[in-house]
């Protein structure tokens, strides 16, 4: 499963995408304001992180972004309008194809991608909320989760001393909602540094939201309206700043600040398609005691049931 996040036009005048693969062994946790889970996150150690290029951005922007092109003939990318053209051109001294690649050499709309591991903690909101508990518009959905991710990624650096490049952030789609999205942190170096690992422990947690809440002004007098270079607008996020609104996420983060975080079984689909699969699968009530336990305490959950382990498997 791939899911895409917003659009990133601006770097390297290349228009590149990265997508979240969960791997098959998250721990899954929840902010709980009593009984209610308000914030749900799962910690993914070794998450794939694919960064997908499609292409330089054509400098006429209403033209399509279309890839990249090669010649197979000379193992050459092709850059620019009258690219292959010239380089098919044998009369074109300067630039054509020194081993004569004709039009059949020539592959377009290549796109190239990178897949990397890296720590991951993805959050879900389950409802948004004004001041005075009542739902707000799903409408608000996108202002809502860009200006919640902003302000926790800001309450990371400035807690943990993070630097703004070793935690990113990118929205992935719901699956079963188009309407909805994630948010998934990522630390930018592979392997990870343990940064995301410490975020769902309880006084850590606390510390992210508060940090968060003084940078939206929450304590100040003087406040900005909605959105500000004090607060949540910096250089990079330009084509937010008309929708950024700290006052839609400031009812969660002040229940965050005192809310529980505990470990919870994993209910995303896939997770309990498979621990329904294992519990058909087992022949004794022991077996399915344990298996029931690891699912009930979020612990990962083995591979296969009843598998024959022979000592003469060669
Ligand atoms: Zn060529
Ligand atoms: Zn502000």
């Amino acid at each position: 499963m791939i899911t895409s996040d917003e659009e990133e036009r601006q770097r390297l005048g290349y228009h590149v995408t990265r997508h979240y693969t969960p791997s098959g062994d998250r721990k899954f946790y929840a902010a709980q304001a009593g009984d209610r889970s308000i914030l749900n996150l799962s910690y993914d150690h070794s998450g794939k992180i694919v960064s997908i290029n499609h292409g330089p951005i054509p400098s006429n922007r209403d033209e399509p972004i279309s890839g990249f092109t090669l010649c197979t003939a000379c193992n050459r990318w092709i850059l620019g309008r009258n690219g292959v053209a010239e380089h098919l051109d044998q009369t074109n001294e300067m630039k054509k194809c020194w081993r004569r690649g004709t039009e059949e050499n020539i592959i377009q709309n290549i796109l190239l991608y990178t897949d990397t591991r890296h720590d991951v903690i993805k959050i879900d909101v389950p409802e948004m909320y004004d001041e005075t508990g009542e739902p707000i518009d799903d409408i608000l959905f996108t202002p809502f989760i860009k200006t919640l991710a902003q302000a926790i990624i800001e309450g990371i650096q400035i807690s943990l001393n993070v630097d703004v490049d070793e935690v990113k952030y990118l929205l992935m789609v719901n699956p079963q909602d188009n309407n909805r999205s994630s948010i998934v942190l990522y630390e930018t170096s592979e392997g990870g540094a343990g940064i995301l690992e410490s975020i769902v422990t309880r006084s850590i947690f606390h510390r992210i939201v508060s940090e968060a809440l003084v940078i939206l002004h929450e304590y100040e007098e003087k406040q900005c309206d909605r959105a500000c270079y004090e607060c949540l607008c910096n250089y990079y996020n330009q084509s937010d700043h008309d929708i950024l609104d700290r006052k839609l996420v400031l009812p969660l983060l002040r229940d965050l600040l005192t809310a529980d975080v505990r470990v919870v079984k994993d209910t995303s689909p896939t997770t309990v398609n498979h621990y329904e699969h294992l519990i058909s699968q087992c022949e004794s009530s022991l077996e399915k005691q344990v298996l029931t336990a690891i699912y009930q305490y979020g612990l990962p959950l083995p591979d296969s049931a009843q598998e024959i382990i022979s000592e003469n498997d060669e």
